[in-house]
Order: C-alpha cells, then structure tokens, then sequence
C-alpha cells in the first residue's frame, strides 16, 4: 500500500486570482475555438462545451439547439440507424455531434450501419465508466484502424499515463473524470476516484504534449465550474447535470408539489440500466443515481447564463479570448468558495 500524499483538487477548492486587464467589455470576450486533431485531421471551430451522452442530455433536441452556438453533443449510445434516419435535421448539425459507443460488439456493429449511411458524422465516442482496462485500449486502436479520418473520444480516466496510453493507442481526444459527475455514485461504491480539477490540469498537460486534446467531463456546478476546467487547461468541457430539465432533452414533466420535474438519471443507474439493458446484471452494482431536476425550460437560457459567466470569468483575469484563459489563470486555494447564507 502507498499513500500520495501530494495534495488534490476540486474546483470547489480555487478561484480565480482577478488580474488587471485592458479589457472593455465582457461583450468583446471570443469563446471561439478551432482545433485540428491528432489522427484524423480533422478541423472543428466552435464554443467547446459538450453535451454528456446521457438520457434527457445526449438527444437531438439538445443537438440542435447547442449547434447554434457551435458547441457538440455527444448523442447516447441509443442512437441507433432508426433513431438517427427520424431526424431530418442531421446534415444541418453533424459538425457538431459525435457517435457514442461503448465496447461491445453490437456498439461497433450499430456504430458500422450509422457510418455506412451517414459517413459525414465526424466524433465518434468510444466510453467506458473504466478506461484503465487493455480491452478498452485495444478496442480504441480496432476503431482507429477501421476509421483513420475520424476524430475519435476515449475515456475516461484521471491520470497523465493512461491518457498518453489512450493517445498512443489512437484517440484523438481523452475524456477525464471518473466519479465527480452530478448523478455519480462511483466514489461511494467503490472508493475510486480522482478530484477534477487536479485531474483536468494533469490530463491536459499529457494530452498537450502528445499533440492532443482532451475534455474534462463532469462535476460542473456552475458556469465558474465551467470556466475552471478551461481555466486548468481543459479544451472542451462536458456536462450533463447542467445540461438536464429542458424541453429539448425530452423527459417526462412530473408535478409534485407544485413545482415541475424532469427525471433525471446516471447512465449506469438502475432506471438506465432498466431502461436499456433489461436490468442491471447480477455481479454488477448501480454506479449511478435517479434523481428529479426542477424543470427549467428552454435550453437557450441555460446556455446564455454559462457563456455569460465564462465570458466575464475572462474579463476578471484579462483574457481576451477564451484561447488566453488558461495562460492568464492564477488559481487561489480556498476554503470557502462562497457565501451560502440563502443558498441552503
Ligand atoms: P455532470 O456534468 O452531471 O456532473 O457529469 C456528467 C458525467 O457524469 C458524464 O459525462 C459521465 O462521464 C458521468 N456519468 C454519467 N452517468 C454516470 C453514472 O451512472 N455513473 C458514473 N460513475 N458516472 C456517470
């Protein structure tokens, strides 16, 4: 047994240092960034924020609506040759969606019948709750090599030598974060895990140097949680909590109360494991928590309000654009990130 005694973080633990800046206003803030990528060449502009490929999340609604601010969403392993061919929109947002699959041999067969068909869709999201295993990383290099003009998203892990791993074995992005999600049990059940923000700053530091890129997924709170991940280096940040309760995800609207709800649910939850899977195996343990979002409409508001809050983040520390974020980061450990007088 070893212990690592060098101290981890969470965003909860930093805030950003305000820096003196020549900046106007946030209105002049650019959150737009292009990325070329490692293996498949490929060239992608817009705001780098995902959609998790959750159920109420990583749906076409939330597709389209996020696809006119330029940011992506990863669609639920769900979406399979019928799903998609409903969606008379694909061509108009395919720049901005990635295929999600897992590493079963019908994932790869689905994921086969989608390209054959619709080859123009760019991501592809090969994701595991474990990164860490040989089966993964062997998995990712059979899709690497049947699809070299692909951009391909593997996770997730939390540290620097499984990303290179991930990278070596040809994925062009690394998604990072096993257990800080919103509707994640992992750390309960199993003691695993690794504090976000430590490992968004450790993973984007090996993926940088390997030429890559990486997201840091899960455990956003608050558009400062966003701003954070860009903060500590990440270049795309995903959510799912925040993302969940809108229109555009499709749930069911519960009333209680007089309140309306949206359900809202891990993906490996009972409820999805239930829902797709016929149950939850018997040598397996639900990862994953059911709960109810308060409804909150239309998506637009939710995403103005993070822009909003990144966009004067880079103000506060004199980033011009959010390519500048990070050189222009000083985080400052705290004990108390706010004031939760009328918060709780
Ligand atoms: P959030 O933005 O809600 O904090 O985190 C979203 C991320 O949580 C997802 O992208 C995914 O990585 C992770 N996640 C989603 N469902 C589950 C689950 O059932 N169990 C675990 N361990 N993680 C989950």
């Amino acid at each position: 047994m070893r212990i690592e005694e060098d101290l981890k973080l969470d965003y909860s633990d930093v805030l950003f240092r305000p820096k003196r800046s020549t900046l106007a206003s946030r209105k002049e803030v650019n959150l737009m960034r292009t990325y070329k990528f490692k293996y498949s060449n490929n060239e992608w502009s817009g705001i780098p924020i995902m959609a998790a490929n959750m159920d109420g999340v990583g749906e076409l609604g939330i597709a389209e609506k996020l696809s006119n601010y330029g940011m992506i969403t990863c669609l639920t392993k769900q979406h399979d040759i019928k799903k998609i061919k409903q969606f008379k929109k694909i061509k108009s947002i395919y720049p901005n969606i990635a295929l999600s699959i897992g590493i079963k041999k019908e994932d790869f067969e689905n994921l086969d019948k989608v390209l054959k068909e619709y080859n123009f869709i760019k991501f592809l999201c090969i994701d595991v709750a474990n990164g860490y295993s040989e089966r993964f990383s062997a998995f990712l290099k059979s899709v690497r090599d049947k699809y070299p003009t692909k951009t391909i998203i593997a996770g997730n892990v939390v540290t620097a030598d499984m990303t290179q791993e991930l990278i070596l074995s040809g994925a062009d992005i690394v998604k990072v974060g096993i257990g800080p999600g919103s509707v994640c049990t992992t750390r309960i059940q199993t003691g695993v895990g690794y504090p976000q923000l430590s490992a968004v700053i450790e993973c984007a530091d090996a993926a940088h140097g390997l030429g890559a890129h990486m997201i840091a997924d899960g455990g956003c709170t608050c558009p400062g949680d966003v701003a954070k991940g860009f903060g500590g280096g990440a270049d795309f940040v995903m959510l799912g909590g925040m993302f969940a309760g809108h229109d555009e995800g499709k749930g069911k609207i519960v009333k209680s109360s007089g309140s309306k709800f949206i359900e809202f649910y891990g993906s490996s939850s009972d409820t999805a494991n239930n829902k797709h899977y016929g149950g939850l195996a018997s040598y397996r343990s639900s990862e994953g928590r059911t709960v109810r979002v308060k409804y909150r409409g239309k998506i637009d508001n939710t995403i103005q309000n993070i822009l909003g809050g990144i966009r004067s983040s880079c103000t506060y520390v004199g980033a011009p654009s959010l390519k500048q974020l990070s050189k222009c980061t000083t985080f400052v450990r705290v004990t108390n990130q706010f004031n939760r007088t009328f918060v709780d």
